[in-house]
């Protein structure tokens, strides 16, 4: 409540007294601010007192102005000691509730995951591993010759300028396909066999579009050995496609055409998303074109130094990031590497 000595020389009236009451008993900030509006704002009572006094008569002014602005200034001292006490109040209470409780458990660490490429590529392996193939790795820098020569593909080759090459220092260029390796593994075998061997990494070509990336993934398996057919290529890509996709998939396979295998044949899997009935994914043919393969190029299999009257092989590849898209349902490879949690959170 107000001290006598606070309303010394100022004749108060009861709302006047009541309001000063409230300014003193008022618990909140904004209950505070509410009062000043009401009595010392712009268009408050007190201001528009003060902003009468001059159409007063003339010997009643100085008396009605001195009493309210020792009106004003008591109730801005009310409210300022009263705003400071419940700032300092305001202040405790959230030291109190905000104090660190060293008792509550941490919050949850961020768990990371696997690549969709990776996590493919793994899955890739352990069926390559499970049909007996061992993993051979050959450099992402190779040379004109395993890239190129040794796969049947000399300089004037046409399937050369499809490769759009990243060529660094002559004879060295980054390996437009995974099947050096080819060559690379036999040399490494020196004549051992049967040669069963698989490699899985990265190639680098000059594409930028929705299904090509400038760099992608592939994986190519080898199988050589005397009397090797195309039955045997036929039975052990089968299996590789039931080790990957599970159950029994509906395979096509098609005549096709690579410098380094001769025959050469592609397999498409019938479209698992539509079974076959045509979907966007499949770009309505029902089959989705995934590997590539053939009976190893004699001159290949020279090139590894074995003998092509001899021995006879098949290999066989596809695209690791390709797989990747069909398994997660991407449409656009670059998705795959632009790193954005809000994509990859979701495989
Ligand atoms: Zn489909």
């Amino acid at each position: 409540m107000t001290g006598p000595e606070e309303l010394h020389g100022v004749t108060l009236l009861a709302e006047e007294a009541a309001a000063l009451a409230a300014m003193a008993d008022a618990s909140s900030v904004a209950e505070l601010e509410r009062l000043r509006v009401e009595w010392l704002g712009r268009r408050g009572r007190v201001t528009e007192q003060l902003r009468a006094v001059g159409t007063l008569p003339a010997d009643q002014r100085r008396t009605a102005g001195q009493r309210l602005n020792a009106l004003r200034a008591l109730m801005e001292k009310r409210l300022d000691a009263r705003l400071a006490e419940c700032a300092r109040r305001d202040l405790e209470q959230r030291l109190i509730e905000e104090r660190l409780d060293l008792t509550l458990p941490s919050a949850p660490p961020a768990v990371g995951r696997l690549h969709p490429v990776t996590r493919t590529r793994r899955r890739l392996e352990d069926a390559m591993v499970r049909l007996g193939f061992s993993l051979f790795e050959g450099p992402q820098v190779e040379d004109e010759w395993h890239n190129f020569e040794a796969l049947n593909m000399p300089a004037e080759h046409p399937a050369r300028e499809m490769h759009d090459t990243f060529y660094l220092p002559p004879p060295y260029l980054l390996r437009t396909h995974t099947s050096p390796f080819q060559v690379r593994s036999m040399k490494a075998a020196q004549g051992r066999l049967p040669l069963r061997v698989f490699t899985i990494g990265t190639t680098f070509r000059r594409d930028d579009d929705p299904t090509h990336a400038p760099q992608f993934m592939q994986m190519e398996g080898l199988l050589l050995d005397v009397g090797i057919g195309l039955g045997h290529l036929k039975g052990v890509v089968r299996q590789v496609f039931k080790e990957v996709f599970g159950g029994d998939p509906v395979l096509r396979i098609r005549p096709s055409f690579f410098p380094f295998t001769e025959p050469s044949v592609e397999w498409d899997m019938q479209c698992t998303l539509c079974g076959g009935s045509g979907c966007r994914v499949c770009q309505n043919t029902g089959f989705l074109e995934l590997l590539g393969s053939g009976m190893v190029h004699p001159h290949v299999i020279r090139a590894g130094g074995y003998d092509p009257e001899l021995v006879s092989g098949f290999a066989f590849g596809w695209g690791v990031d390709r797989l990747a898209m069909l398994a997660y349902g991407i449409d656009d490879i670059r998705l795959l590497y632009q790193n954005d949690l809000r994509l990859l959170n979701q495989l």
